[in-house]
């Protein structure tokens, strides 16, 4: 029997941005304390803890003083030194494991985790030298993309290689770290799951988002994804595998390319909750985050049910302040905004859920209500 911790307990939270502020909403509003490690006296997530640790992610005292209040610790973004998990983890439950974290940290180790699980990963090549970008023309077609193994997200650290004879250009570019070379699939979609496993192995996952990037950030998702049925089967399989693989506790969100329609290849994978599921907030029984408190807590997944159509559209900074009536006077849009005290280019400020009897009129009103934001920002 694993433990159960209850409400009335404390829940920590590595990271203080808009997914730690979600979850704190969810935990608190199910009980629960809440405490926030992050060094920036704004985060979003310490303005609804019950605590924030306005400390730096390696201060021992402070991880001390965390490990010692809090029943468990997860995180809220995978770029956390590892040894920070080992840390806390001598003395309370940490979930995702240090093990875990250093996997999803490392574009390879997660390729590889992925293939030993019986996934699909883009073809690549590994490069860490110069020689391996010989011998990376030969393993790799073009057009490729270049990204470093560790430290991208939001499609930085990454560069279009279009022939072969750039390749050495760009790694030099990236500074020769470590990065993978892949294969520039022709997307006919991008989609994601969600899964949820708790320490007894239960599993449960959401309804799978086609995503659509702009400049490699998410713009929209679109749940249900207008893709074939086998599909949509298939992925949420292979979450299954992966959460199973990795004997994960807590939220997993898996990224996969769809090609032709058809062949589905594994893009990447984030140990906490995911932009792509925010839609889950307002559409489904219960949100990603709510998921996340019962994972680590050691209680049954809640039902994930799809209660309606529903489009998320990201807002960054760069369109920003946005004239808040273009979207509160569509009685079927939710908002959602992070508090943050200054936007900047390509920063998640907010984002909404416009929900719809069909899929179709879901997108209308997304577009449309953007369009008018974007209008309305490009003329002042
Ligand atoms: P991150 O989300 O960590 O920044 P991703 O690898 O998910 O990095 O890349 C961001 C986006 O860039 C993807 O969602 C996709 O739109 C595009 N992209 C990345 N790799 C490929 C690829 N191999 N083929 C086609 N598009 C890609
Ligand atoms: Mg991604």
């Amino acid at each position: 029997m694993n433990k159960i911790i209850l409400p009335g307990a404390t829940l920590g939270v590595l990271g203080g941005g808009q997914l730690g502020r979600m979850f704190c909403t969810a935990a608190r509003s199910m009980g629960y304390r809440t405490l926030v490690l992050d060094p920036d006296q704004h985060s979003p997530a310490g303005h609804v803890a019950d605590i924030h640790l306005q400390a730096d992610f390696q201060d021992q005292h402070a991880l001390a003083r965390m490990a010692a209040q809090c029943d468990v610790i997860t995180t809220e973004f995978e770029n956390i030194p590892a040894d920070t998990l080992r840390f806390l983890a001598r003395s309370t439950n940490v979930f995702p494991s240090p093990e875990i974290l250093e996997i999803a940290q490392n574009r390879q180790a997660e390729k590889q985790f992925a293939l030993k699980a019986g996934l699909t990963p883009v073809p690549y090549f590994a490069i860490e030298s110069q020689d391996d970008c010989t011998l990376a023309q030969a393993a790799v077609p073009f057009p490729a993309i270049l990204k470093t193994t560790s430290m991208g997200y939001d499609g930085k650290g990454q560069q279009l290689v279009r022939q072969a004879d750039e390749l050495m250009m760009a790694f030099q570019i990236m500074g020769k770290r470590p990065c993978v070379l892949e294969k520039k699939i022709k997307l006919s979609s991008e989609i994601s799951v969600i899964v949820a496993r708790n320490a007894d192995g239960d599993m449960q996952c959401f309804p799978v988002s086609e995503n659509q990037h702009i400049q490699g950030i998410l713009h929209t998702g679109i749940v249900p994804a207008r893709i074939n049925e086998k599909i949509s089967e298939r992925v949420k399989q292979q979450a299954f595998k992966l959460a199973q693989s990795l004997n994960y506790i807590g939220i997993l969100a898996v990224e996969f390319f769809v090609e032709n329609n058809k062949t589905v290849y594994f893009n990447e994978m984030a140990p906490r909750p995911h932009n792509s599921g925010h839609y889950t907030n307002d559409a489904c029984v219960t949100s990603q985050f709510e998921q996340q408190v019962r994972m680590i807590c050691g209680l049954p997944p809640g039902d994930t049910r799809l209660l309606s159509p529903v489009v998320m559209v990201n807002m960054l900074g760069d369109l920003w302040e946005p004239n808040w009536w273009h979207i509160l006077q569509h009685d079927n849009i939710k908002l959602h905004l992070y508090g943050k005290n200054e936007a900047r280019q390509g920063r998640k400020m907010g984002h909404y859920n416009v929900l719809d009897t069909n899929i179709e009129s879901a997108i209308d009103t997304a577009q449309t209500v953007f369009s008018k934001i974007k209008n309305a920002i490009v003329d002042n």
